[in-house]
């Protein structure tokens, strides 16, 4: 079984998605009553591209057109906010993403959480969580001291390796020397939770080097690792250079570095997700995770409605969704998504539970849906039976062995639906990644 055919980090995927009519924020706005909403925030830019990205994000764009970008947020920060009044949500979990949110220069940065605290209710700040993601080349002392007064509370860095070479091979900027200074800093900063990303698969890689990697990475006291498999995608640089990973031997890395982080005082919360043991771990129901998305690229969770602009990954397509996002006048009208049914949304509570521990907890599946999840989807039966996944109290989960497999067991969860329509959208895609591919091979 190749471990590695699709990272489940949300269901159905966004290559599902397609155009919606006669939708409108207005009408689902009440799923957002309530204390503990989300408010994602995605800022599409970075200095650079890595090669295995296929987020979406553009490089090259300067203050100007950065701040365009903020303004066209605001607007849509004013037009939500109309909406969202007859619910007053609070929005307690804040997460900045991208490309990489401290791109933006301090004074947009100002703005941005400005903007954030003007339009929307976040709740007491000793409840809330905020989360910002960050690239050792944009973490200076000026911006984390920004982020502590804004009240960012976990701050994860992409480190990815403290190889020089497997950097280069990944096409990313910084190099390790920068990485450390940045980590440091970070660390000196004492936010709630400092996370750190590596990569295993690089092509070049080793076990050593990966070790040797976390290593380095658990002697700064961190309080999360995130282990992520390297995926060449459509469309991303690595596979206009060729780059075929090895599932094999990235699978190999896998199980050294994770039995090293559980060795090294790290508790594994899901196939990627290593927390420093902090006593018991706590069940969240994490339900459907509600979550409003601002700006252009990000995706917004609202019961069975899922949408965001249209999937992009290349620089070109980027750009025009941009342009679009920046020329809208009418943020509230959504016309882009997914409108799950019943079942799908079982699926969706299946994939957001199943992956990550403690589990599936049966009775919450029971009293959420009236049915059994194990006559639901026989298939939990059958990696029960492989060894793959048990009961555990009331607990359905997945062994460490169906753990370590969570990229392979995640998408048999699929329909079939979502199947075919993420097949339409490859096939579609296929020809213009072939025209790129070629152009690079010419230049
Ligand atoms: S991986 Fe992150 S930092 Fe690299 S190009 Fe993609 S969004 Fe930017």
């Amino acid at each position: 079984m190749n471990p590695y055919r699709q990272y489940m980090y949300s269901y159905p995927h966004k290559t599902a998605y397609g155009p919606l009519e006669g939708v409108f924020l207005k009408d689902y706005v009440s799923c957002l009553a309530g204390r503990e909403n989300g408010l994602y925030v995605h800022i599409p830019f970075c200095r650079s591209k890595c090669g295995y990205c296929n987020l979406f994000s553009v490089t090259g764009q300067g203050r100007e057109a950065v701040d365009r970008y903020l303004q066209a947020a605001e607007r849509q920060c004013r037009q939500y906010r109309e909406v969202l009044e007859e619910v007053s949500p609070v929005f307690s979990q804040v997460v900045i993403g991208g490309g990489t949110p401290l791109y933006l220069t301090e004074a947009q940065l100002d703005h941005m959480f400005a903007m954030l605290n003007r339009y929307f209710d976040l709740g007491e700040p000793a409840k809330r969580d905020m989360v910002i993601e960050t690239a050792p080349g944009q973490t200076t002392e000026e911006k984390l001291r920004l982020l502590k007064q804004a009240g960012v509370t976990r701050v994860s860095l992409g480190i990815q390796s403290f190889s020089d070479r497997e950097l280069s091979t990944l096409g990313r900027r910084h190099d390790a020397g920068q990485a450390r200074k940045a980590l440091e800093l970070l660390q000196s900063f004492d936010f709630s939770c400092v996370n750190v990303d590596f990569i295993y698969g690089i092509p070049g890689q080793t076990t050593d080097s990966l070790l040797a990697s976390l290593k380095e990475a658990v002697s700064f006291g961190p309080d999360e690792i995130f282990l992520y498999p390297l995926y060449v995608k459509h469309g991303a640089g690595l596979e206009r250079a060729g780059v075929v990973p090895d599932g094999e031997a990235a699978f190999a890395r896998y199980q050294a570095g994770a039995e090293f982080l559980r060795t090294a005082g790290f508790r594994q919360d899901s196939m990627r997700r290593f927390v420093r043991k902090q006593g018991r771990r706590a069940y969240t129901e994490c339900g459907f995770g509600t979550s409003l998305a601002l700006g252009c690229g990000g995706r917004s969770y609202l019961g069975n409605l899922h949408f965001c602009s249209p999937y992009a990954i290349t620089r070109g397509e980027c750009l025009a969704r941009l342009a679009e996002y920046e020329a809208a006048d009418d943020y509230t009208r959504i016309t882009h998504g997914f409108l799950l049914s019943e079942e799908e949304m079982r699926r969706r509570y299946v994939i957001r539970h199943l992956l990550i521990r403690p589990g599936l907890r049966l009775s919450a599946y029971q009293a959420r849906f009236g049915r059994d999840v194990r006559l639901d989807f026989p298939l939990l039966v059958q990696w029960a039976g492989q060894g793959l996944a048990k009961v555990e109290g009331e607990f359905f989960t997945l062994t460490q062995a169906g753990l370590d497999l969570s990229d392979a067991l995640g998408p048999r969860l699929i329909s079939l639906q979502v199947q075919n329509a993420m097949r339409r959208w490859e096939e579609s895609h296929e020809q213009a990644y072939d025209l790129i591919q070629r152009q690079s091979e010419e230049l």
